[in-house]
């Protein structure tokens, strides 16, 4: 009898204490996947059975919309800092600050300089709050940003397998909890690649779609082997999309001007522009009004929608072409043909629109909702990471309702 109170006792005692006194829960996990270059209507248009699981587990938004300018770097910042690309400093994917010696190229070192990089990303904020970080390569992650590294990490090599990247994420997924990552971002080049080279309604296109719908489908299958399921989130998020380009809608910028008289940093679905003798009236004077399908606008003048003006490495004239057309000149075209797609553009055309699904425990099952800004992704990270923001330009509020 005595025996029976004691069991009763300490059954009652066990209720009595919180779940996460008894067994200290295991920290969320939180995986961010990029499919670069993936607009969002492709999700609708390419097979991606994978894709559609998650949202059918998950939320999706009708569409995502970059941040000015649609480019790689500035937007994959974006989306780990929450804060536009003249506040984070990655403005462009090239680029020159006047107090620094060298341009910035993401493909050169340069981008490894820290000095860059103006903005706390998730990781860092993650680490610095007690949790640990992995990176299957993403901008930025390369570079120990307020001097720390994610916790593990590869330099970029855009020839490391698809398959390998999967295989990577999971073998840091499967370490002990004392070592896992409880934040792990995941980056894919392919989808970029092929709209670029073969466009947006190519097979190739398709093939490499399918390819990364594939490698989403090894990744939720081992978070599943690995038991992880029931406190891993999925994010998965695209930088921009891609317009198709045509030889019918090319601005040849040498009938406009000397191009030799001309720092061009960014063309092509953009025009980013120094004059060399600093005379930037002058240079406007030549490209402003001289081309229907090109906007001019000094640095001061661009839309205030855009929050592309207060930073020195703004160029003092840019240019937006509208949407598939390309700025180029008789002499690139030369050396190399016509890409099939390009992006760069105004975040408003509906082909920049990029991709954001994205499924976890707190999450809400089967939500569509309309397209948003993708300033506003860092806060639902970290809230889905149970870490405190740094200070940024997105709100909570905008995503609140994808939470149950
Ligand atoms: P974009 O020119 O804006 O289309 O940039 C896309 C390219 O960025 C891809 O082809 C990638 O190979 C490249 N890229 C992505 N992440 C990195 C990185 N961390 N370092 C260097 N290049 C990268
Ligand atoms: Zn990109
Ligand atoms: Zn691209």
């Amino acid at each position: 009898m005595r025996h029976r109170f004691t069991i009763l006792l300490a059954l009652a005692f066990a209720c009595a204490v919180p779940a996460a006194q008894r067994r200290a829960d295991p920290p969320p996990v939180l995986i961010l996947i990029s499919f670069d270059g993936w607009r969002a209507d492709y999700f609708d248009r390419v097979p991606s059975p994978n894709l559609h699981a998650l949202a059918e587990r998950g939320v999706h938004a009708k569409g995502l919309i970059p941040s000015f300018p649609a480019l790689t770097f500035p937007n994959h910042y974006t989306l780990v800092t929450g804060q536009y690309p003249a506040h984070h400093g990655i403005i462009a994917n090239t680029m020159r600050d006047p107090a620094m010696p060298e341009r910035f190229s993401m493909s050169a070192e340069t981008a490894q300089d820290p000095a860059w990089w103006n903005a706390e990303p998730l990781w860092v904020t993650a680490i610095r709050q007690g949790r640990r970080a992995a990176t299957m390569f993403w901008p930025g992650s390369e570079v120990a940003i307020g001097g720390v590294r994610p916790t593990y990490w590869k330099p970029y090599d855009k020839t490391f397998l698809t398959a390998d990247r999967v295989a990577q994420a999971l073998a840091w997924l499967a370490l002990p909890e004392a070592e896992r990552p409880s934040f792990l971002s995941v980056y894919f080049d392919e989808v970029d690649t092929a709209g670029h080279d073969f466009g947006v309604a190519s097979p190739e296109l398709v093939a490499a779609a399918a390819h990364l719908d594939d490698a989403l489908g090894q990744l939720v299958a081992g978070v599943r082997h690995l038991g992880l399921e029931d406190h891993t989130s999925i994010v998965v998020v695209s930088d921009h999309g891609m317009a198709p380009l045509s030889y019918d809608r090319v601005v040849y910028l040498d009938t406009l001007i000397d191009l030799s008289t001309v720092d061009l940093t960014e063309f092509g679905g953009l025009l980013f522009a120094t004059p060399r003798d600093g005379d930037v009236d002058a240079l406007y004077r030549r490209l402003h009004g001289k081309h229907p399908s090109l906007a001019i606008y000094k640095r001061e003048q661009l839309p205030s929608r855009l929050h592309f003006r207060d930073n020195p490495r703004i160029p003092p004239i840019i240019g937006i072409p509208d949407d598939g057309w390309s700025v180029t000149s008789g002499q690139r075209l030369a050396e190399k043909e016509l890409n099939a797609g390009a992006h760069g553009y105004d975040p408003a055309n509906r082909n920049m629109q990029a991709l954001f699904v994205a499924a976890g425990p707190t999450l809400r099952r089967g939500l569509l909702v309309p397209a948003f800004e993708n300033v506003h992704v860092y806060e639902l990270l970290c809230k889905l990471l149970h870490i405190t923001p740094v200070k940024n330009d997105g709100r909570a509020s905008e995503t609140r309702g994808f939470f149950r």
